[in-house]
This record gives structure tokens, C-alpha cells and sequence, in this order.
């Protein structure tokens, strides 16, 4: 049996790159990686599909305590979200629940449900886990922790090109697809949002390898991240 297992932490704010790059990483270390920005998306989603008003903290509870998530974890790829037994990964991503799930994530109640549900993960496998608070708050102890970031201009084209190569994510509940300055202007707010939260804001732990990956494409990025981890 395995004394502990290895967890890798990358945070950063919106397009820096992290998906791509988490996933690459899982992959050629072969551990699983963990979306946690998949968690703030599901509850958002379930606060529309029940109508809750998010803003009171009763309902919100009451809604908290009903929920049920089961993430299937995969090495290198996106994992299946799953509510109460029905695939949600395909209705997450839409430009209403991505602004809906930086707002409901600055709730404490939210973070508190959500925080025992993603230690328990890094009980019983090594993973990739990618997000806002992994070095901050939810493993102040990892075994590595990175924090990617990029100028916002280029955060915004690639959001808005991998918006236009999947149709799930450029289309608005209203069916209008988000320009690129809509795409600039929405990621710029959501990271405003996200730092400037009270708790566990956007932000790199001190103990965290900074990398800036406005010039460097995803391979380089782990590549970089690999040679830091071997390093030590
Ligand atoms: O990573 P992703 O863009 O899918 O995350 C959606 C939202 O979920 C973020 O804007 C952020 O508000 C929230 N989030 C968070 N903490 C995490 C991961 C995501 O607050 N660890």
C-alpha cells in the first residue's frame, strides 16, 4: 500500500493555460488529473436548474446538502462530471454557468462543501490537480506547486479559438456566439472576481514555481514544469 501519494498543484487565472497543460502533464506522469473549476460550474449549474437563490445563504444550503457529485478521473483527459447519477460535463461550460460559478465560488458555503470532496481524491491517487486555491488552500502541502499566468490579450484569443473549435462553449443560453472582446471583457471580470474574493482568492502560494506562458505553447509549458519537478 502507498505511504501518501503525489499530488502536483496548478492555479492560475482564466486561459493562462492550464487545462492543456494539466492534462499533458497527467498524462506523461500518469496519474489522473482533477478539474476542480468543474465543481464551482456544477453547483452553478444546479443553483439554475433549481432555481435557488444563490445569494441566500439558507437556500443555498439546503441546495448544498442535496447535491451529489461523482467525478470520473482520467489520465490526460477531461474527467466526466457527474450530479445525482446524470452526466452534466457537456452543460457546464456555457458563458452564463462560467460567470454564475465565479460567483457562487467566492461563497464560503460553497468552498466548505467542496473542499472535503476534493482532498478525498488526493487520499487514493497521485494527480494533477488544477484550479484557483490548490497551493493556497486545498494542499498547502503538495509535492509541487505551479502557478501559470499570461498577458490577458492572449488569454483572450485562445479562450475565444477553443470557443470557435467546440460548440458547446460558444454558445450563450440566448444561442449568440461571444466575440473577442466579449471573451476579453468576460475573463477579465471573472479574474477580478476571483482574486478579490474574501475567501481562498486567485492567488500563487508562496511556495509556488511561477511560470508565464504568453510566449511558450502547452508542450513547453510542461516541459518546464517536468524539469522543475525532476530537479528536486
Ligand atoms: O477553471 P474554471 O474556469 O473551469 O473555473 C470556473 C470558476 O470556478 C472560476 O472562475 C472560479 O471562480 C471557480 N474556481 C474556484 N476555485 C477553484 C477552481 C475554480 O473558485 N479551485
Amino acid at each position: 500500500m502507498k505511504s501518501k501519494t503525489k499530488i502536483i498543484t496548478i492555479d492560475g487565472p482564466a486561459g493562462a493555460g492550464k487545462t492543456t497543460v494539466s492534462k499533458e502533464l497527467s498524462s506523461r506522469l500518469g496519474c489522473v488529473y482533477v478539474d476542480t473549476g468543474s465543481l464551482y460550474r456544477a453547483v452553478a449549474y444546479e443553483v439554475c436548474r433549481c432555481s435557488v437563490n444563490w445569494q441566500d445563504d439558507e437556500e443555498l444550503s439546503a441546495l448544498l446538502s442535496s447535491l451529489s457529485f461523482d467525478l470520473k478521473l482520467q489520465t490526460g483527459g477531461t474527467p466526466r462530471l457527474f450530479s445525482s447519477g446524470q452526466d452534466i460535463t457537456d452543460y457546464i461550460r456555457t458563458p452564463e454557468i462560467t460567470k454564475l460559478s465565479s460567483d457562487v465560488s467566492a461563497k464560503t458555503l460553497v468552498r466548505h462543501a467542496l473542499l472535503g470532496f476534493q482532498r478525498e481524491i488526493a487520499r487514493n491517487s497521485d494527480a494533477v490537480f488544477e484550479g484557483r486555491d490548490m497551493g493556497t488552500v486545498v494542499f498547502p502541502d503538495a509535492d509541487h506547486k505551479f502557478f501559470l499566468f499570461a498577458d490577458l490579450k492572449i488569454r483572450a484569443i485562445r479562450r475565444y479559438s477553443q470557443n470557435n473549435n467546440a460548440d458547446i462553449l460558444q454558445q450563450s443560453d440566448a444561442g449568440h456566439t461571444q466575440t473577442l472582446a466579449e471573451v476579453e471583457e468576460a475573463i477579465s471580470k471573472r479574474d477580478q472576481n476571483d482574486s478579490s474574493r474574501e475567501e481562498a482568492p486567485l492567488k500563487p502560494a508562496d511556495d509556488a514555481i511561477m511560470i508565464d506562458s504568453t510566449d511558450l505553447a502547452p508542450d513547453e509549458v510542461v516541459d518546464k514544469i517536468l524539469s522543475y519537478i525532476t530537479a528536486r
